[in-house]
């Protein structure tokens, strides 16, 4: 059961709440965000929860028993929209599109994917500084000095920023040049890093492990709702199956399951997902008329040079024209 307290509640009102939860046998835990103030409960009795929506200071109340709550659309019907400023919002309506190499290499690298991006109208550039590499002694990023100069580059254009986070000691220092935190799909069980972005005021966007179920995934989105950060996003980016003919396997299908399980924007990684730089863009326009709400791929001017992930990275022109096919899918897609 989910309780929306309305924004002005008095103490004691608090209090005679908390009672009639206790009453029923319920455990509640106080979860404060940037938009609004609950109490989520567990409990097994059955009864009626009017009981708990007549009483003063209660704005809404909801009976959700999946494992996870505020995440659900059983809780919030109406799809959620994170907003990054400057008029850059994901949502429901418009196909979001975000683009860059899997890694920041050096300055003149990311000014000419910032040029084309900008051609090519997209205002949200990704790319890694803190890289998990399978292996260690492969190129494991330029750090936080990378994500310096990467982040005045965009800024100076426009353009917002999303890079991965890999621990809880880099949020603060990275948080002043990021516009969107990713969870890497290695990460996204890592419950410290969850509890820590909980509290941060920046929107997350949060990868489908390896070995992830759905269910998994929405209760790891729950750990940095339920710690007060609202603003979230969910990505599919292929899980390993038994198949070994590509990288990952692109579950086209958790897009759909996803936008019917939650009010959260769910984003489609197909560079990842797949892994094969021809299929790419495939994968791409096939996840948008699956309805999701944004691609994230990987892009570089030569894929060839890439220090990572070139395998699964676009040039400018297939990526200029994956660009012009994914706009002309937006209307299918809702
Ligand atoms: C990435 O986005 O570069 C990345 C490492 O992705 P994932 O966590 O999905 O493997
Ligand atoms: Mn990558």
């Amino acid at each position: 059961m989910i309780i929306q307290l309305e924004n002005k509640i008095t103490a004691s009102q608090v209090e005679k709440i908390n009672d009639a939860i206790k009453a029923v046998n319920y455990k509640a835990a106080e979860v404060k965000t940037q938009f609004a103030n609950y109490l989520v409960c567990i409990g097994k009795n059955d009864f009626d929860i009017r009981s708990i929506g007549v009483l003063e200071g209660v704005k809404d109340v909801h009976r959700v028993s999946e494992s996870y709550k505020l995440v659900s659309r059983k809780w919030k019907v109406n799809y959620s929209v994170v907003d990054l400023g400057d008029g850059v919002i994901i949502d429901n309506n418009d196909l979001t599109i975000m683009a860059g190499p899997c890694s920041i290499e050096n300055e003149t690298q990311v000014q000419k994917i910032v040029a084309h991006l900008k051609q090519n109208n997209i205002r949200i550039m990704r790319g890694g500084v803190f890289k998990p590499r399978s292996s260690p002694y492969a190129f494991r990023g330029l750090g936080i000095e990378g994500l310096k100069m990467f982040s005045s580059i965009c800024r100076e254009n426009g353009i917002k920023i999303i890079t991965e986070v890999m621990q809880v000691s880099q949020i603060s220092e990275m948080h002043d040049y990021v516009d969107v935190f990713q969870v890497g799909a290695r990460n996204s069980q890592n419950f410290n890093l969850l509890d820590a972005l909980g509290e941060v005021d920046k929107p997350v966007l949060i990868k489908r492990g390896m070995s992830g179920t759905i269910d998994e995934l929405l209760q790891s989105a729950e750990y940095i709702f339920s710690n007060g950060n609202e603003k979230l996003m969910l990505c599919e980016r292929g899980i390993r199956t038994f198949e070994n003919a590509y990288r990952n396997t692109f579950d086209v299908n958790a897009i759909q399951v996803l936008k019917d399980k939650t009010h959260l924007p769910v984003i489609a990684d197909p560079s990842h997902g797949i892994g094969i730089r021809d299929y790419v863009s495939k994968i791409a326009l096939a996840s948008t008329v699956a309805g999701a709400d944004g691609v994230i791929y990987e892009v570089h001017e030569v894929p060839e040079e890439a220090a990572s992930d070139g395998q699964q990275t676009l040039n400018f022109e297939e990526s200029k024209e994956l660009v012009r096919k994914l706009r002309m899918l937006e209307e299918v897609r809702i």
